[in-house]
């Protein structure tokens, strides 16, 4: 495990009046990058060849390095080109995907902004679990059991299969049909189905309410919420019951896209009770903590309670739908302020106040 004296120890050969911001130009690149530029840093995407267009197109890149594969962000040429720029780099989603958990903790010597550690806290459902029992987030019941299935539950199954696959059932015997019938059709291994994950299934409105907790004012802030686009299932909640049936049609859960959304006014108060919970809860058991954007992914149910079915420990897909800022960030800020745009803000207030090493690891 790389740890955080290492990373100091590069940050003292940085030039802090020519720091960079980097990411992989994948995922929330864009508004990190463009937050990176309106906050006066030069920002810097490692870019697999032919995919560069968003970012030339839409302003956002000062200097792109260029790769054949996005693993190659941990290559040592690759991390050496990144600390001669004084980059400090933003963990995503596609970052954590690509380059891969051991690789981040273990071989990636650039410094990076946010809590390496807790990243695998994210990416391992019991660990994520445990995390949100601590913030005492209502969580949908686990059943460790096919044969103990009683209610509605959602069968998932391990690996970044982005919900493929997943199925609603509410037995033992529909479990076991609808098994076999994936099996037979190549979409499931029967090493798979050991491993499967049953939980229960919450009929509620979903909002994934993006975060942001400062270490410099040492406060959470709320940033946004989106909902997910996710195929085929939204395609298939708009035919008829009687169609859906007669189809057979098999959903599955892969986000398309993100679409903003607003909450109650009166259901803010718990949005913000969970984001402080969480956010202590991650302080006790992955120190130093969630640092900079984090993420819930919620139910809402018709009892107005959330119920949390996972969380993102570093930027959300979900904050590209407020790259101009969302209707909280404008409150609390009064300026368009995306998430990309926080972070930068955040690091242009800890160069200031000299502290910049609350936030790297
Ligand atoms: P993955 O991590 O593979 O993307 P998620 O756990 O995010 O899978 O689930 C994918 C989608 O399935 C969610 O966005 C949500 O729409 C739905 N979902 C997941 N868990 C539940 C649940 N317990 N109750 C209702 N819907 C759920």
């Amino acid at each position: 495990m790389i740890e955080k004296s290492q990373i100091v120890e590069v940050l003292e050969d940085y030039d802090m009046d020519d720091l960079a911001i980097a990411t992989l130009a994948s995922h929330t690149a864009l508004h990190i990058l463009k937050g990176a530029q309106e906050e006066g840093f030069k920002s810097i995407a490692v870019c697999v060849k032919g995919r560069e267009v968003p970012y030339q197109r839409l302003r956002v890149v000062d200097e792109i390095i260029f790769v054949d594969h996005f693993a190659e962000m941990n290559n040592p040429e690759i991390q050496e080109l990144l600390r001669e720029r004084n980059a400090l780099v933003v963990p995503h989603g596609s970052f954590v995907a690509y380059v891969g958990l051991d690789k981040i903790e273990n071989e990636f010597m650039v410094p990076m902004i946010g809590n390496r550690r807790i990243l695998r806290w994210e990416s391992e459902r019991d660990k994520e679990r445990q995390l949100l029992e601590k913030a005492g987030i209502r969580m949908p019941k686990k059943i460790m059991d096919p044969r103990d299935i009683d209610r509605p539950v959602i069968v998932k199954f391990p690996g970044a299969r982005g919900g493929r696959g997943y199925f609603i059932t509410d037995s033992p015997e529909g479990f076991n049909q609808k098994v076999e019938a994936m099996i037979k059709r190549g979409w499931l291994s029967e090493e798979d189905v050991v491993n499967a994950h049953i939980e229960e299934y919450i009929a509620g409105t979903n909002f994934c309410l993006q975060y942001f907790y400062s270490p410099i004012f040492d406060e959470v802030e709320l940033m946004g919420m989106d909902r997910r686009f996710e195929s085929n299932i939204d395609g298939l909640t708009r035919i008829p019951a009687k169609d859906q049936i007669e189809t057979n049609m098999e959903p599955s859960y892969v986000v398309t896209g993100n679409i903003q959304v607003a909450a109650r006014e009166s259901l803010l108060e718990q949005v913000y009770a969970m984001g402080d919970a969480l956010k202590r809860a991650a302080e006790e058991l992955v120190p130093p903590g969630l640092i900079g954007p984090f993420c819930i992914q919620t139910m809402c149910t018709e009892n107005l309670e959330f119920v949390a079915f996972e969380i993102s420990a570093r930027m959300d897909g979900g904050t590209n739908v407020f790259m101009n800022g969302s209707p909280y960030s404008y409150l609390r800020w009064l300026e368009p302020m995306s998430s990309g745009r926080r972070l930068a803000r955040e690091v242009k207030m800890a160069l200031e106040k000299d502290e910049i090493e609350k936030l790297i690891t």
